[in-house]
């Protein structure tokens, strides 16, 4: 299959061969058609999949058929991204693509300055990629007008509804006209976004690609059992036994995020935080950083690592187990990106064991485990809940809760699997 059979004109083939893409990803060869044809589509897609390209793409192609010849600037279409880093990753993607066409974006989103971007929108702008928070900011200001919006996109939608973005969305709603096309992109279908999907999108084509295929074939995953106080020097074991360059390592709060870079730092390991307290300057430093090698460790939270983009990141650390168990899916879509193989590994300890069960049910599989010499688990340590440092963003914690935490320890006392070794 090539880029060619799928309806998209000249400057977009031309971006898409100076990418070196020689052929679509399964999401780009479904979506791409069905979108071209004006359709709304409910797309269930994760980062790695290809899936910004497969709505950017038709997106830049249906705009160019429509508006060509019109100088006119003003906004057409809005693509909303839960968190600041996707919206800029989205935006890249956006002027990249669309690099030989004539189109303006513009990318919107809280934790900077405003007044550059309200200057940016009075120039005139084609196509907005805005975080929900500030795009309202901008509303309520007059800034942007969205009365001619012809397209949505609404990107990560699971996580704009994880993050608690549901009324800011339904306020942008209101705003914009009620005939455009619509395109719904999110890892995971939930209630609630089957729900939105029937408020927002008329007679959709879903669009789905094989949930974790991809990346159980492509990316090797493992589990390390160790004692929760042991993780860093495993860690640091395994960065310099492995000579790893660049490690995308995640824990489950930001202070656990600093602790951990504090610590690599001292043991020799150039190691920088990402997360939500880091102004967006911080964060675009450490990724840049990372990106170029200066930094081998980067370490983040879920909600930070949302949206980063990385090629053929090699290894993906969780330092932590997510208590949520599709973070895991999203983390270790990190690696093994568009046909690279990657790893994954997962240090676990005692207290995590019921995260790691409702991992494996998600996925379908068994993760194989190590017990590595020398760091084997002590059998007298015994489970301890699990502090979850303060929530997830607006919306806090989907699970983990007490009650899942009791669970975890009473159904612990009869595993039999921390006996083996390896
Ligand atoms: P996404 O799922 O949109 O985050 O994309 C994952 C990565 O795949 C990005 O780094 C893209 O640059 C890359 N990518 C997207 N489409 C293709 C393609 N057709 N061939 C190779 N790489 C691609």
């Amino acid at each position: 299959m090539s880029f060619d059979k799928l309806g998209l004109s000249k400057p977009l083939l031309k971006a898409i061969k100076e990418q070196g893409y020689t052929s679509p990803t399964p999401i780009q060869q479904k979506a791409i058609p069905v979108i071209l044809e004006g359709k709304d589509i409910l797309a269930g897609a994760q980062t790695g999949t290809g899936k910004t390209a497969g709505f950017t793409l038709p997106l830049l192609e249906l705009l160019s058929r429509k508006h060509q010849n019109k100088k006119k600037h003003y906004p057409k279409a809005l693509i909303l991204t839960p968190t600041r880093e996707l919206a800029a990753q989205v935006a890249e993607s956006v002027s990249l693509y669309g690099k030989h066409l004539p189109f303006r974006s513009a990318v919107i989103f809280g934790g900077v300055k405003i007044n550059p971007q309200i200057n940016q929108l009075k120039k005139g702008v084609d196509i907005v990629i805005a975080t929900p928070g500030r795009l309202l900011d901008l509303i309520a200001q007059k800034a942007i007008d969205l009365r001619q919006i012809e397209f949505l996109i609404l990107d990560e939608a699971d996580r704009m509804l994880d993050m608690g973005f549901i009324n800011d969305i339904k306020k942008v709603l209101k705003i914009v006209p009620k005939e455009k096309q619509t395109l719904l992109f999110s890892a995971t279908y939930s209630n609630e976004i089957k729900k939105l999907s029937n408020e927002l999108l008329k007679n959709p084509v879903l669009v789905e690609v094989a949930r974790q295929n991809r990346s159980s074939e492509q990316v090797s995953q493992s589990v390390y059992h160790v004692d929760k106080g042991r993780k860093r020097e495993l860690l640091t074991h395994l960065i310099n036994e492995g000579e790893w360059k660049q490690v995308l390592v995640f824990t489950r709060t930001k202070h656990g995020a600093n602790k951990l870079t504090g610590q690599l730092e001292k043991d020799g390991i150039p190691a920088v935080a990402i997360h939500g307290n880091k102004s967006q300057n911080a964060r675009t430093k450490a990724l840049a950083d990372f990106k170029k090698g200066d930094v081998r460790v980067l370490v983040a939270t879920d909600i930070a690592a949302r949206g980063i983009d990385i090629d053929q990141l090699p290894h993906v650390v969780n330092f932590e187990l997510p208590n949520v168990s599709e973070d895991y899916v999203h983390r270790i879509g990190r690696t093994g990106r568009a046909g690279n193989e990657g790893e994954a590994l997962s240090l676990v300890c005692v207290d995590e064991d019921e995260f790691l069960a409702n991992i494996e049910k998600l996925i379908k599989k068994d993760i194989p485990k190590v017990w590595l010499k020398g760091f084997k688990p002590d059998p007298s340590i015994k489970a301890e809940p699990i502090n979850m440092g303060g929530g997830r963003g607006r919306g806090g914690n989907r699970s983990g809760g007490a009650s899942s935490r009791n669970r975890s320890r009473s159904s612990r006392s009869g595993s039999s699997r921390r006996g083996a070794s390896a």
